[in-house]
């Protein structure tokens, strides 16, 4: 229909991550409305959303507290910045509550609109201190193939994956990348999964040395990658990976913008994984999206060179009008209450075995290659070799699923589940019993 929704979306509005020369005949689908795990489209199909959105609707959808939260902040302060020393409750007290929910020690909150910014925002900072301390040679940034960190120039540039870089004439200088953790692709014959994450920290140093350890800020990671295929690391790769960091001085920012807030079984991947990071970059589960909000927490080293008064570069020049919203901050505040009430990273660890065996189970059908995940965060990798290019048989899945009223998301050839962190049990076998379905009518249709 010429006036639908879908024809005037197809007309005027350009897509994130979306062909725009395919959009016609992939179709928007539009989705009007949602209930807790569930969405509903605007012809009154329900589906269970398997990623919780974009990996962030950790409460699920239509959570009254965080509308009533959101209401009443409208009505009190709708808006007020944060710039020049000015501010107001919501950010002063969303600040404090990170800072002492952070799993080590940090020092200073601050506030951004989305991953992008916050990744950004903290190599900016990295960047800001070393000049503080007088290195202004040490800028470097390392981070990994298939990592994802956003897609604003700097943030795209840590970013691992190629459609982030091709045609964008990216990574910009002095943004290095080191060997992707993936055991199953990246490893050598024979070469078990505790030697290959010592490999990987080998190949980390080996990029040190030869840029000189003097010119390397920071290294950026994410405990488990998301974007880049729900990639779980080896056995022993940080307890290799974090050494040579701390061997070298370089600061470690980690990118809990999915692990954060109970993705992984704790509050911060950073727990399941025993990290240390100097920098914690969070967003997403932070505000379960219902608001744009993301900030990074950084720690006394990081901090101290900057708030130093004998450092002679001026202000700290940098700030976004959306920088800790009184809205975002007062939904990001009653979420995370809800969080702690409701102990949800309790239900997490209660739901996970079922979902980590359904997912395995997922693994052993019919074109599965891999199942990997931890917490409330998987992946199925499959193929076929009637459909060999990147990305086909994902694809194929990825729409059979949505037919069958279960999105996912196929990065590549793996399909990734990441639902609200509300789901229950009889929902995850929910989900999977479409999943399974979904896959078999692909390798019927295959053949
Ligand atoms: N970091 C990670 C780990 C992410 O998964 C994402 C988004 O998916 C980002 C950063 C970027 O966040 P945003 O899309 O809000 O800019």
């Amino acid at each position: 229909l010429p006036n639908s929704i879908e024809a005037r979306d197809v007309a005027y509005h350009l897509h994130s991550y979306t062909d725009a020369r395919k959009h016609e005949e992939a179709g928007p689908l539009i989705v009007e409305k949602g209930e807790g795990i569930y969405v509903e489209d605007n012809n009154g199909k329900r589906y269970i959303e398997g990623m919780a959105g974009l990996w962030s609707v950790a409460l699920g959808f239509g959570e009254q507290r965080l509308i009533d939260a959101a209401t009443r902040q409208m009505q009190k302060l709708p808006y007020y910045h944060t710039f020049t020393h000015k501010g107001h409750g919501p950010s002063a007290e969303l600040a404090e509550k990170l800072v002492n929910m952070a799993p080590v020690p940090m020092s200073k909150a601050y506030f951004t609109n989305s991953g992008s910014e916050a990744n950004d925002t903290a190599i900016k900072l990295i960047w800001y201190r070393s000049n503080a301390l007088g290195q202004p040679e040490r800028k470097k940034i390392i981070s990994r193939v298939k990592g994802y960190h956003g897609v604003t120039l700097a943030a795209a540039s840590l970013t691992g994956l190629p459609n982030n870089h091709r045609s964008f004439d990216l990574p910009i200088e002095g943004v290095l990348h080191t060997t992707c953790p993936h055991y199953r692709t990246m490893k050598k014959e024979g070469e078990s999964e505790q030697d290959f994450a010592k490999r990987c920290a080998v190949d980390l140093e080996e990029l040190i040395l030869k840029e000189g350890p003097e010119t390397i800020a920071a290294f950026f990671a994410e405990p488990v990658m998301g974007a880049g295929g729900v990639i779980v690391p080896p056995d022993g790769y940080w307890e290799a990976v974090q050494p040579v960091l701390k061997k070298y001085d370089i600061l470690f920012v980690a990118d809990e913008v999915i692990c954060g807030f109970g993705r992984t079984g704790n509050m911060f991947g950073t727990e399941t994984y025993k990290l240390q990071p100097d920098i914690m970059t969070l967003s997403k589960q932070l505000s379960s999206s219902y608001m744009p909000v993301s900030a990074l927490l950084v720690n006394e080293k990081v901090y101290g060179p900057v708030a130093d008064e004998s450092h002679k570069i001026g202000v700290w020049g940098h700030g976004y009008t959306g920088s800790g919203h009184p809205v975002g901050a007062a939904v990001a505040l009653e979420n995370l209450k809800i969080i702690e009430e409701r102990d949800l990273i309790s239900h997490v660890r209660d739901i996970s075995p079922q979902f980590m065996k359904r997912l395995k189970q997922l693994g052993e059908q019919d074109m599965a290659v891999e199942a990997r995940g931890i917490g409330l965060i998987g992946a199925v990798e499959f193929a076929h070799e009637k459909a060999p290019d990147v990305g086909a048989v994902g694809g194929r899945i990825n729409r059979a699923m949505q037919e069958r009223g279960l999105i996912s998301r196929n990065m590549g050839d793996a399909l990734a589940f990441c639902p609200p962190l509300i789901i229950s049990e009889a929902q995850v076998n929910e989900m999977f019993d479409i999943a399974e379905a979904a896959v078999a009518d692909v390798a019927k249709d295959l053949g």
